[in-house]
This record gives structure tokens, C-alpha cells and sequence, in this order.
């Protein structure tokens, strides 16, 4: 008997990729085509970014770059933070993360458990200012030696990761079937790496990028310019940008759609009761998408579609599981006025 068989492992980093794919069978009743998700929450650091971090980390010991004891420096809205954070425990580096102030309370308490030390940055800044988290970052980089900085938005790395795995893994999963990838962008690497690969097996399967409403991605897609104007804050974490990163193949990906806060939350409580999925914000937000996309003509009853769900749900207790925080944006109705009893045995 194998210990493949047994499922044993040296540690929990054989564990990263090779996720499942899982049949939409409920929420997905009134589109067109049959849908299946990537299902990334079932990587050990329940996340899509733990095939990057281990990528760039395993490519730089090769190059000679990091010995043991050394720093891995990052920004990271939470979910790259954790990867890095395993992935440096179980190998024996120290890591630094920069983390944007839009990150939930649950991440960052969740990145110091695992032992990073963490930095916490405004978020409503521009990429240029010191207090950004990518000017953090650098600095400390630039500080501490020896380190590394993964710098996930312009590492092509990022991008290679899921060309080496996620790519091929959808490819032999619906046995080349595929007929249309949705995805949301952020870095853009989980989309670009996939799409590489895909676009290399059949030109003809369609990718279809996720942006938030508040980011530059689909207009620069659309026009080839930034435009500031884009530019506002919006909730959800891990999507879209205020900059463009080079961790973007913006030539693999065929049309972007944009989402909003509420509806994506809102759409990521649909999928736990549809589904039985618990899946993060962006799992909402790749959902929410499809549907738009749907309602765009995009699909037909010959389509076979993969949606990229990229982490776990319980990351977002205290955001989009919680109602006092969902009332608190305007996202659920606030619950009806009790009515003052006395008053109400005056009025009568
Ligand atoms: N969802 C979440 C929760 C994320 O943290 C990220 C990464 N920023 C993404 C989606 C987007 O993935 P990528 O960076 O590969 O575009």
C-alpha cells in the first residue's frame, strides 16, 4: 500500500493544488450551460494563493536566494499572508507582511497566530505613498537583510504558478471540455496563468474576468488607459486595483464584467444555502458575475463553464456572515422598529 493511498504526508505542503471540481447543481437552475467550480478553500491554507507562495518560494531556494532563517517580506490583502506565513513556518523562514486596513480583523489576528508580523496600512491611499502598503514593504525590504519580497502584483511568477497547476488541472478535470473560464482579478495571476494554459490547449475557450466596481481593470482591458476617475473605495477585499499590475495578462482575457459590494455579498450567502458552500467574498463575487455574464448572452446550453471560488468562508465572520456588519452597510434591510407598547394601547 502507498502512502499516496494512505494520505500521509511529510508536511502540508504536498497538500497544495489539485483541488476539486464541483458540479453548480441549485444556483445555477435558471442559466444557461453546466457550471462548475474550482473549489480552492480545499488548499490546506484554504486559498488559491498557497500555489503561489509555495511556487516563488521553492523557485528562489532553487536560485540560491533564501537560506534557512532568512525574511520573506510581502503585501498581502490576507489570503497571500496566510500562504506565505505556512508555508515559512513548516520551512523555517521568517516572515514580514504588509497588510491593507481593508483587511477583516479575522485575517490579520489569523496571520499574527501564524506567526508573521504584520503591519497594518491605510488602505485609502495612492500606491505612491509611503504609507502604502507596497511602499511599506519595499522599505522594509530594503531594511532587512538578508530578505526576499515576493511583490505578488509584478512577479511573473505569480502568473506561472497557475500555469503550471491550476491550468493543467482544469484542463484534465473537464477533460477538455471547457468551454468558458470565469475568474476574478485582483493580481490578475490566478486568471492570466490559467487562461495561458487553457488558451494553449483550445484559442476557443472564452475568459471571462471579474472587476469591482471602484478599480481600474476593466476600463485599462477596454481602452488601454488608466483612468483615475475609476478610482473609489469599495468593500470587497482581494479584487480589483487603483494601479495596473504587470501580474496581469491583459491579452489572454476576452471581456471583463464588474460587481458590486452588495450584490456579491449578498450572492455569497446564496451560495452556503444553494450549494452548501461556506466561500469567501470573491467566491460571491465570481458568482454574482456568472450571473451578469449570463444575463449578457454569454452563454448558451452547449456551455461548459469554470468558476474559480478562491478561498473559504470563514475569513469573513465578522464582514459578510455577520448581519450587524451587512445591516451596517445597507446590504440587509435593518430589522422593523419594535412598537412601544403604551403608545401603541393609547393610539387604539
Ligand atoms: N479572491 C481573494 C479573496 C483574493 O485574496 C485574491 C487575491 N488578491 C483574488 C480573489 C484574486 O486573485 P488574483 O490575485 O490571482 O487575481
Amino acid at each position: 500500500m502507498s502512502d499516496e493511498y494512505l494520505n500521509t504526508h511529510e508536511n502540508l505542503l504536498t497538500l497544495i493544488g489539485c483541488t476539486p471540481l464541483v458540479k453548480l447543481n441549485r444556483i445555477t437552475e435558471n442559466l444557461k450551460g453546466q457550471f462548475y467550480v474550482k473549489y480552492e478553500a480545499n488548499n490546506p491554507g484554504h486559498s488559491a494563493k498557497d500555489r503561489i507562495a509555495l511556487h516563488i518560494i521553492n523557485k528562489a531556494e532553487k536560485n540560491g536566494l533564501l537560506k534557512p532563517g532568512d525574511t520573506i517580506i510581502e503585501t498581502t490583502s490576507g489570503n497571500t499572508g496566510f500562504s506565505i506565513a505556512m508555508a515559512t513556518t513548516i520551512k523555517g523562514y521568517k516572515c514580514i507582511l504588509a497588510v491593507s486596513s481593508k483587511s477583516s480583523q479575522d485575517k490579520i489576528d489569523l496571520l499574527k497566530t501564524m506567526g508573521a508580523e504584520v503591519h497594518v496600512c491605510p488602505s485609502d491611499v495612492a500606491p505612491e505613498d509611503p504609507r502604502s502598503y507596497y511602499e511599506v514593504a519595499k522599505s522594509l525590504h530594503q531594511k532587512i537583510k538578508p530578505s526576499i519580497y515576493i511583490n505578488q502584483y509584478f512577479n511573473e511568477l505569480n502568473i506561472e504558478a497557475h500555469y503550471l497547476s491550476t491550468g493543467p488541472e482544469i484542463w484534465k478535470q473537464t477533460q477538455g471540455k471547457i468551454t468558458h473560464l470565469v475568474a476574478c482579478c485582483g493580481t490578475g495571476g490566478t486568471i492570466s496563468g490559467t487562461a495561458r494554459y487553457l488558451k494553449e490547449q483550445n484559442p476557443n475557450i472564452k475568459i471571462l474576468g471579474i472587476d469591482a466596481y471602484g478599480s481600474v481593470l476593466k476600463k485599462y482591458h477596454e481602452t488601454g488607459k488608466l483612468d483615475k476617475n475609476e478610482i473609489y473605495p469599495y468593500k470587497i477585499e482581494g479584487l480589483g486595483k487603483n494601479l495596473i499590475p504587470t501580474a496581469t495578462d491583459f491579452s489572454v482575457i476576452d471581456k471583463f464584467t464588474k460587481v458590486t459590494d452588495k450584490e456579491s455579498a449578498l450572492m455569497a450567502r446564496k451560495i452556503a444555502v444553494t450549494e452548501g458552500m461556506f466561500v469567501g467574498y470573491t467566491s460571491g463575487v465570481a458568482m454574482q458575475g456568472t450571473y451578469q455574464l449570463d444575463a449578457e448572452g454569454e452563454f448558451d446550453e452547449n456551455s461548459y463553464v469554470v468558476v474559480i471560488f478562491p478561498d473559504h468562508g470563514s475569513r469573513y465572520m465578522s464582514k459578510i456572515y455577520s448581519d450587524k456588519w451587512m445591516k451596517t452597510q445597507g446590504f440587509l434591510e435593518p430589522e422593523p422598529k419594535k412598537i412601544n407598547k403604551k403608545l401603541n394601547n393609547l393610539t387604539k
